[in-house]
């Protein structure tokens, strides 16, 4: 089902993220949490586009067993890295082939020890021109990638925040954010972006579940996300206890999560990270609450 028309429909939807997985038993632990969430009765499951673009096969591989074997609906992730405009047209053409309905259109990161992203020759420079592309496409609905905080290499948040009102205002239906760990950054986002574009725009939270101090700090530092120093000194005095520490983490997770909920965001996309065990106890925890349907 195309993203666009589902919500239509629902104001607040539960998704879950993957990557592909690199071996035949990192499928079957990617198979088994796919069966562990689907109960969960999720909207709909994003796969990831591996950085340099490596994945491009297994992205659409990933997508389509999903669809085919869970019923889920299901998004792929593409990115502009390593591919001239041409090529992008016909990896668009292998995903209609394969059934795929749902993108989401990004820029991608530069390569490893390079600090600019530079396309290459008739490549796309920014997301907003890969959306150009694949709405002139015409075979799907097209999400885009957000940052409360300000994209790392933006001059500011407010530089940031208008490209990401061009990239809705060019055709992507939503935006799924980068992970975030309070509640200001984004309603400062939805507010500006809502006066940037005169309506308000469906930005989905992206959630990390927090398990692991150590993990999340690698997770950030990639990303660019902050942690807030309260999050850290919470994580950091139960460090030496591993269970207390997912505790801890989880039950921040969940607080976040019901924040936002309340404070009217249409939906959660959680970074499932191809577990199943975090994702489904914070989706419980809330539901129990009755903050998600
Ligand atoms: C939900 C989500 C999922 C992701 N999934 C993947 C994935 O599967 N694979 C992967 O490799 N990466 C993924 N990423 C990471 C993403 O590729 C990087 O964050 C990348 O650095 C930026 O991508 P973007 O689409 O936001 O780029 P853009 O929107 O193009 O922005 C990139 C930078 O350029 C600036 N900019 C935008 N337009 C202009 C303009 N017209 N002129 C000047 N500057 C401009 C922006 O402010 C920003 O600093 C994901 C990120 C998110 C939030």
């Amino acid at each position: 089902m195309r993203l666009d028309a589902l919500f239509e429909r629902r104001p607040r939807t539960l998704s879950f993220e993957f990557f592909p997985p690199k071996n035949e038993r990192a499928w079957h632990t990617l198979e088994d949490t796919i069966e562990q969430l689907a109960p969960l009765g999720p909207d709909f499951v994003s796969v990831t586009y591996g950085a340099g673009g490596s994945t491009r096969a297994r992205t659409r591989e990933v997508v389509q067993h999903i669809q085919a074997r869970s019923g889920l609906t299901a998004m792929a992730h593409l990115t502009c890295v390593g591919a001239s405009r041409n090529e992008l047209r016909a990896i668009l053409a292998e995903y209609a082939a394969a059934g795929i309905v749902n993108i989401l259109a990004l820029r991608g990161d530069p390569p490893q020890g390079e600090t600019r992203f530079s396309p290459p020759p008739d490549g796309c420079r920014y997301a907003s021109e890969l959306i150009d592309l694949v709405r002139d496409d015409g075979r799907f609905a097209i999400l885009c990638a957000a940052y409360p905080e300000g994209h790392p290499e933006a001059p500011s948040r407010a530089a940031d925040w208008a490209f990401l009102a061009d990239k809705l205002r060019r055709g992507a239906c939503a935006a799924i954010t980068q992970c975030f760990f309070e509640l200001a950054p984004y309603l400062e986002l939805v507010r500006h972006l809502t006066a940037l574009l005169g309506r308000r725009p469906r930005i989905i939270p992206g959630i990390l579940p927090i398990v692991d101090y150590q993990a999340l700090q690698r997770f950030c530092q990639r990303c660019g996300a902050n942690i807030p120093p309260a999050l850290a000194a919470r994580l950091a005095a139960c460090a030496a206890d591993r269970v207390a520490m997912r505790k801890e983490g989880i039950a921040y997770t969940i607080a976040l999560c019901r924040e936002l909920l309340h404070a009217g965001a249409p939906g959660l996309h959680i970074y499932a990270l191809n577990r199943s065990t975090a994702a489904a106890e914070i989706v419980t925890a809330l539901r129990l609450e009755g903050c998600l349907p």
